[in-house]
């Protein structure tokens, strides 16, 4: 096995200097198991790309950085079984070299696999769960140090129960995600799109095309672009956003402040999904990681008005805010998918790397956002209590409860979990 790595380290974004005491790189399941069973207490480490502490840890973390990558698909199934710590971007490359795709993807292609499904990570798109919902299997090292497999048919609950985990139930090795063939995708953007109109047709807007984003900065400019992701083998879209008072972008846009090199191709021109549905390529990184992300998913009937309470906000947001944007994900069977069991709308917000200021932010959008049910990005910042978390995740408890069942003396417990799930 690799040395345990002991230098300070920080997330992707820099926000959060990790307090875990080393990290460990197994190169293989069987050294994976047997660190389990000799270490009290590890949580697993993804690709870093959270805002939070969910992936930190007083102990040890353990990477599977160094583990052998794996994509193996099943045409019969359509299912693809691939590592755990391959990020988006190679398990879109290897599905796509073969005809198949995922049904969708988060915007950034360098998130880790099992990190993305662990915290409920999504893309837009009103039929388009997140990724969670995709899995049909997974393999996950348990406090024992033993391997069990859970798929749909495991007890009733189960793989609901593991799709969104939190790194509670034990630290997976492989998953398995439903696959569809390819298919080709253009992404058109449109400029300026007024408040009057957002209000009046956001469900045609979001519904128009296979994935639709609107970014925003919640002042007078309205959704300052919407990205229109159509699948070409799907109607064209129908609401003519020119006659809605937006303009077409003639050149390619960046969401945020960045070179517009970063983002993947957009003016309408057909590409394979795995090179559209991310909004940033996976040559490029998308910023220099100067941020912090918050987002929170409310229910779809609640959209127009939750964004309506949001733009009193537009004075605070200005010096503060990169970008908005809003998104549709569809239901979630994942007990703790923030789109769990409801068709929803997700509110993100990529901010300066301005810690204070951002926690005075959030605390103020979680008070506009009260009346709308709203659940926070695992991944992402958030002020909430535990009590406001077991309000808007009602299988919280439930899963509070198997975490301690299947791993007793707290092995994957770290303080996160410890404050989430009392
Ligand atoms: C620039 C940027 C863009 C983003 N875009 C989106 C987006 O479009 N949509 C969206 O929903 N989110 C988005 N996110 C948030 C991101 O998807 C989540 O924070 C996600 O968890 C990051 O995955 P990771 O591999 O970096 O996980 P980490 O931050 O490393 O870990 C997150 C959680 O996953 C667990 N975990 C990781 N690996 C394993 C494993 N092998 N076994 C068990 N548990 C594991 C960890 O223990 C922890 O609980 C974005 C983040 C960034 C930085």
């Amino acid at each position: 096995m690799s040395d345990v790595i002991a230098a300070e380290r920080t997330n992707w974004a820099g926000n959060v200097t990790y307090r875990a005491a080393g990290l460990a790189r197994p190169t293989s399941v069987s050294e994976l198991q047997e660190l389990v069973r000799t270490t009290p207490r590890l949580t697993a480490l993804g690709s870093t790309h959270s805002f939070n502490e969910i992936a930190d840890t007083d102990a040890l973390q353990v990477s599977l950085i160094d583990m052998p990558p794996v994509l193996e698909i099943d045409t019969a199934r359509r299912v693809v079984r691939v590592a755990a710590g391959m990020t988006h971007a190679q398990v879109a490359a290897g599905l796509e070299a073969r005809g198949w795709a995922l049904g969708n993807l988060a915007s950034l292609p360098h998130i880790s696999t099992a990190g993305a499904v662990a915290t409920g990570t999504h893309g837009s798109g009103t039929r388009n769960p997140s990724l969670a919902q995709a899995v049909v299997g997974l393999d996950v090292v348990r406090a024992s140090g033993a391997v069990s497999s859970v798929g749909s048919d495991s007890a009733a609950g189960q793989l609901d129960a593991h799709r969104v985990a939190l790194g509670a139930l034990g630290v997976v090795t492989a998953v398995e995600l439903a696959i569809v063939p390819t298919f080709q995708v253009a992404t058109t953007v449109h400029l300026d799109l007024p408040w009057d109109a957002v209000e009046e047709h956001f469900d045609a807007v979001m519904s128009d095309a296979y994935s639709v984003s609107m970014f925003t900065s919640f002042d007078d400019r309205g959704a300052r672009q919407v990205w229109t992701k159509h699948r070409v083998d799907e109607p064209a879209p129908s609401v003519d956003l020119e006659a809605l008072g937006a303009r077409r972008a003639t050149e390619a846009v960046h969401p945020g402040e960045n070179d517009a090199a970063s983002v993947t191709e957009q003016g309408g021109v057909p590409g394979p999904w795995s090179e559209r549905l991310p909004h940033f390529r996976s040559t490029f990184s998308p910023s220099t990681g100067a941020e912090i992300q918050a987002e929170y998913l409310v229910p779809a009937e609640f959209a127009v008005p939750a964004l309506r309470a949001l733009r009193p906000l537009a004075g605070l947001f200005a010096p503060l805010l990169i970008a908005a944007e809003v998104r549709t994900v569809a239901p979630d069977t994942a007990w703790l998918a923030p789109s769990s069991e409801r068709q929803s709308v997700g509110i993100h917000f990529t901010f300066r790397r301005d810690a204070p200021a951002v926690a005075a932010a959030v605390l103020r959008i979680e008070e506009a956002l009260e009346p709308f049910d709203p659940r926070p990005h695992w991944g992402k910042v958030s002020a909430g209590t535990p009590a406001r978390l077991h309000e808007a995740y009602p299988h919280l408890a439930a899963f509070a409860a198997l975490a301690r069942e299947l791993d007793p003396e707290g092995r994957f417990r770290n303080p996160f979990l410890d404050r989430v799930l009392s």
